[in-house]
């Protein structure tokens, strides 16, 4: 592997599309009735979604529970795993990884790896797997997942937005990036402390369905607690009311990136169908878990929002909203095609200083793999 490179060209089944009936991303209730003509008992079914989730076998012939006869006639009736595979790797000197992962139909997505954490405001919450394979450097990781190919929101200082919406993943496509990079990794959930945050490609609550049906896979058997899943939205009110609803769903984060109305319309169109009062309204509706917060994130951008008057206007944004809430500022990635400038470093640190001294949580993300375009806002595909 080369810093910042291209590795693993080698694989390539991408643009190639894979035939057959894929079983990843299926529930249950879905794999019986997929498999109905073999009629199988409840428990060969448990076995199957052990394999699929728990294992993330590649194959049907390594689902071992089964005997030889039952794989080989599934494989012959044309089912297959269908998992999504990394065909692209890009490594970061600071050791954060982004993938690009082929769907069944050749199209990729875009995945990130950051081994021990994402410098969030979580960082104290190290534990040291005992049993982890010798030479691992990590400890904990966060995955950056994928729910849509582009996205439609088109917010200005944001380079996924160039591509407009291409397409909305499947369920076993959004689980199926999980499962491609622990795969590669060699990471287990019920060993290693794995964190999801759901802000790759694409806006998760213009895909709500197929975004809940992976978080609950995720959830489920393939044994990522809920409570380390973040799901980030730039404000879609009726998601986030469906979502207040929801028995399992991650942590809420909510892009505000603005401190009124009129300088979020500006950088971000979706302002004019739901204003910051509709979302926070919206947002109250949601029954928070114990010391659970609901995560503001704000972009900040040279000039435009990162002022003193800016940070005073966030404060009084926060209490007014009244509930338990935290402020991560992401200082602006640069990309090709976007006009913003990077706000200095002191404009960072005042504006954060500011938020604290009024007594908001403020936590300033460390950007990740910024030299391999892995940074928030700054996925793209690049496999053409
Ligand atoms: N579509 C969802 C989730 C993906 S974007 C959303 O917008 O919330 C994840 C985060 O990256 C959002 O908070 C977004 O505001 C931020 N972001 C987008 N472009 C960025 C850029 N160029 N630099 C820094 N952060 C960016
Ligand atoms: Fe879409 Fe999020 Fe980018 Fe906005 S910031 S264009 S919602 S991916």
């Amino acid at each position: 592997m080369t810093s910042g490179g291209k590795l693993d060209t080698s694989i390539l089944d991408a643009g190639r599309p894979l035939r057959g009936t894929g079983l990843f991303g299926l529930q249950n209730q879905q794999l019986s009735e997929k498999l109905g003509e073999f009629h199988l008992p409840a428990w060969r079914i448990r076995q199957l979604e052990t394999a699929l989730y728990g294992q993330r076998i590649t194959a049907v012939d390594q689902i071992t529970t089964w005997p030889k006869e039952l794989r080989e006639q599934v494989q012959a009736a044309g089912f297959r795993v269908g998992l999504p595979e990394i065909v692209e790797t890009f490594r970061s000197i600071d050791g954060t990884e982004r993938y690009l992962i082929a769907c069944a139909d050749g199209q990729t997505v875009e995945t990130v790896w950051m081994p021990e954490g994402d410098g969030a405001e979580d960082d104290d919450s190290a534990l040291e797997p005992t049993d982890a394979p010798s030479g691992r450097t990590w400890t904990r990781a966060t995955l950056c997942v994928s729910s849509q190919i582009g996205c439609a929101v088109n917010c200005q200082f944001c380079l996924t937005a160039k591509l407009g919406i291409l397409r909305n993943l499947t369920a076993g496509e959004i689980a199926g990036q999980v499962a491609a990079v622990l795969n590669r990794q060699q990471a287990e959930p019920g060993r290693d402390r794995i964190n999801l945050v759901f802000m790759g490609m694409g806006e998760p609550f213009l895909n709500y369905d197929a975004f809940m049906d992976a978080v609950r896979l995720l959830a489920g058997p393939m044994g990522i607690p809920e409570s380390r899943m973040t799901v980030s939205t730039s404000g879609i009110v009726p998601g986030i009311l469906r979502f207040a609803e929801e028995p399992v769903r991650p942590r809420l984060a909510i892009s505000l990136n603005a401190p009124n109305d009129a300088i979020r319309e500006g950088i971000m169109p979706i302002t004019r169908k739901w204003a910051i009062a509709d979302v926070i309204e919206a947002v109250r509706k949601l029954p928070l878990r114990p010391r659970e917060r609901v995560t503001f994130e704000y972009v900040l951008l040279g000039g435009v929002n990162d002022q003193p008057q800016h940070a005073d206007e966030v404060i009084s944004l926060v209490r007014r909203a009244n509930f338990p809430a935290k402020i991560n500022l992401i200082a602006w990635n640069p990309g090709p095609g976007v006009a913003f400038t990077m706000p200095d470093p002191a404009a960072v640190d005042a504006f954060q200083q500011r938020l604290r001294a009024a007594g908001v949580p403020a936590f300033v993300r460390r950007p990740r793999g910024r030299d391999i375009y892995a940074a928030c806002g700054q996925l793209k595909k690049t496999m053409d």
